[in-house]
């Protein structure tokens, strides 16, 4: 007799899971980034108990047409993506049509969306649609996500207490909200306003929201570019330092990324200007051909390969050296009368 068999499709998506919805940060990024794809100006996000009890994500944008609605949920179904050229040339942040069934197979999901005629409910317990009804025609997309990991015991256990789940929250948030000047963000928790951006694409202002006022003010506006690669944003003056590398937001296309080499050659843009031990807050916004990007090597998309990554580095650190060098005009030992 056979012993190999295909897994039922929602143990499949749970085990997706594992990797695409690690905690409630992750449902969060995942469909703050589907609000985005869908063109929104408006992304509020409204969180209960760290996530846990619920997350609520509210756009304007394009919605989801009826017909497509209980495909949205299948695995590998997408509407970003057709062929194999397109993998090559990403500009959406979702391509690989995981997020939404990964995040139905461990929770309790309602889906409302509009396109602007006719809108349509979908209620997804645990992977399984229990209801399709019609619903309001307010164009846009909420996506309520409950009891998060109820049916996984053991991810429950794994997570972090509730007030690290909410930074980590609110840290993938803020991130999203600075490399999106143009979107109004919020977010509330347990009824409290977290954090609020008006979307009138001031990135300046973004930053004076998050990192205060005082901060931003001590932050300088940079521009590089070379062939392949633009470089732009804000980076802080060597006076205004942090104890971590939290404080660096690399961007790249309009994707939050990690890459240990980018934010070394921002940090080597201060040269000794920087006490050991201390870190700038800076916001580097990078564009590039998608071509050049390959950024299908983990399912969170936070890691990336990039070609030409050395010069992309070498650009990164000449664009701040030079930058920080037009603000050291007076020489030190003169005093700001
Ligand atoms: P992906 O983003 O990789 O395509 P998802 O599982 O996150 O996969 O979403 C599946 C599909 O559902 C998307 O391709 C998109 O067509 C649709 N969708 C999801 N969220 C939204 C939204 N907020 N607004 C409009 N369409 C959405
Ligand atoms: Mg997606």
């Amino acid at each position: 007799m056979a012993k190999i068999h295909e897994l039922a499709s929602v143990l499949a998506d749970q085990i997706a899971a594992g990797e695409v919805v690690e905690r409630p940060a992750s449902v969060v990024k995942e469909l703050v980034e589907n609000a985005i794809d869908a063109h929104s100006t408006q992304i509020d996000i409204t969180v209960e108990e760290s996530g846990l009890k619920r997350i609520s994500v509210v756009d304007d944008g394009d919605g989801i047409p009826d017909e497509d609605t209980e495909m949205a949920f299948k695995r590998h179904a997408t509407s970003k993506i057709t062929d194999r050229k397109d993998l090559f040339k990403i500009k959406s942040l979702g391509f690989r049509g995981e997020a939404l069934p990964s995040i139905a197979s461990v929770a309790d999901v309602t889906l409302t969306t509009s396109t602007g005629t006719v809108g349509t409910l979908i209620h997804n317990v645990g992977g399984h649609i229990v209801t399709h009804t019609p619903a309001a025609s307010r164009k846009g997309t909420d996506v309520t996500v409950k009891d998060l990991f109820g049916n996984v015991p053991a991810r429950l256990k794994y997570l972090k207490s509730p007030t690290t789940e909410l930074s980590k929250i609110t840290d993938i948030v803020n991130r999203i909200a600075l490399s999106y000047p143009n979107i109004a963000f919020s977010l509330v928790h347990n009824g409290r306003e977290l954090m609020r951006t008006s979307g009138r694409g001031d990135l300046q202002q973004v930053i004076a929201g998050i990192y205060g006022v005082q901060s931003a003010r001590k932050m300088v506006a940079i521009a590089g570019e070379n062939p392949d690669f633009k470089v732009s944003g804000y980076v802080s003056l060597p006076e205004l330092t942090r104890a971590s590398r939290q404080y660096i937001s690399i961007l790249l296309n309009g994707r939050y990324i990690h890459n240990f080499q980018l934010s070394k050659a921002l940090i080597a843009g201060y040269g000794s200007k920087l006490m050991v031990g201390r870190y700038p807050i800076a916001v580097l916004a990078i564009t590039m051909d998608p071509l050049l990007v390959d950024v299908n090597v983990h399912p969170t998309k936070q890691e990336v390969r990039i070609s030409q990554e050395p010069e992309l580095s070498q650009l990164i650190e000449k664009t701040i050296f030079d930058r920080l060098a037009q603000e050291n005009l007076i020489p030190d030992g003169f005093s700001e009368m």
